[in-house]
């Protein structure tokens, strides 16, 4: 709204709304109330102690300022980045749909490189949603038609021809909740950026592994982000992690399954190599 690119003509303070606690479930999983604060849930023990993928990629977002005020649902719903977006002067397909794309030729350094359209090479710049994305997480949502759930991984969506729509949200829904189902994996979250603190991802990738008696990969699970214009689910890599060696060889080659689809554009084809290396570091880290 400061920047001109959204000038709604009604807002709705939510704040007054009771979704501020995060509660344990009956299965052992976590409720997250929308309204909860990106540091209060960072900070939050069972958070801490069960899923340290979602504390680190809060840690990594933004500043000790910002994440006092972010919450769990507008950390999600943030908007891309991109700079012509983010300039009302320039045109934007997501901002004025049919007025083009100028990043595709013009600054694109830090944008896509799977799963984007001619129209919109955009990508999702939310350190946490990475992570929920990683953990199965599921958005409860309400509106005029009553409540539905959303698998985050399903929340927000490629651009195709229609990249002013972020997500599978419709006019009128509210999220309320975010449910995390128990985690018996160890996690981590590891993000590469230009600067040590306060700057968006140029890449990051959050995993889950757990290893068999063998040593060998019982279960993984893999997402990244900054490459796409939604939190990037890495299924073609888990598949790979499946049953294999836990190798940095194996995990390399893991990402090589998944990034086969990449298709880099002028100046961000050094994203693949980060994504490769940042995913056998994590998950060397987990084994
Ligand atoms: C300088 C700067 C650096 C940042 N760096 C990072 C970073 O490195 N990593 C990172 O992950 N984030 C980063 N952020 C994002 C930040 O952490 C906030 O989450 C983000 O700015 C959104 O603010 P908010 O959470 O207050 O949501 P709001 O601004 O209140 O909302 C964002 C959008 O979501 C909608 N919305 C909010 N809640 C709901 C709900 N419950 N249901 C439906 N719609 C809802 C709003 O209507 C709005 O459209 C950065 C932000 C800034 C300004
Ligand atoms: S990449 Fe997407 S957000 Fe950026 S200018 Fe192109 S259409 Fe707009």
């Amino acid at each position: 709204m400061k920047l001109g690119v959204a000038a709604p003509e009604t807002l709705v303070d939510i704040n007054h709304l009771p979704l501020h606690d995060v509660v344990r479930r009956p299965d052992g999983g976590l409720r997250i109330g929308a309204g909860v604060r990106n540091s209060e849930l960072a900070a939050h023990p069972v958070v801490r102690r069960h899923y340290p993928v979602l504390s680190q990629a809060l840690l990594a977002g933004a500043s000790g300022q910002l994440r006092n005020m972010a919450t769990t649902g507008g950390n999600l719903l943030q908007r891309t980045r991109c700079r012509y977006f983010m300039d009302a002067t320039k045109p934007c397909n997501k901002r004025v749909p049919g007025s083009g794309c100028p990043a595709r030729d013009g600054d694109h350094r830090n944008l896509a490189v799977l799963g984007a359209s001619d129209a919109c090479v955009a990508t999702h710049p939310s350190d946490m949603a990475v992570a929920l994305v990683a953990l199965d997480a599921v958005a409860r949502v309400t509106g005029p038609d009553g409540e539905r759930t959303i698998p985050i991984e399903v929340l927000h969506r490629l651009p195709g021809d229609q990249p002013h729509r972020d997500t599978v949200l419709e006019p009128g829904e509210l999220i309320t909740a975010v449910d995390l189902p128990p985690l018996g994996l160890p996690s981590a979250y590891r993000k590469a950026r230009d600067r040590a603190s306060y700057a968006f991802a140029v890449g990051s990738v959050a995993a889950c592994l757990r290893l068999d008696d063998q040593g060998r990969v019982d279960d993984a699970r893999l997402a990244f982000g900054a490459v796409a214009h939604k939190p990037w689910r890495a299924r073609a890599a888990e598949e790979a992690l499946r049953g294999g060696p836990a190798t940095r060889e194996a995990f390399l080659a893991a990402a090589d399954a998944e990034l086969a689809a990449a298709e880099p554009l002028r100046d961000n084809a050094f994203k693949v190599p980060l994504i490769r290396n940042l995913v056998a570091t994590t998950l060397e880290e987990l084994r």
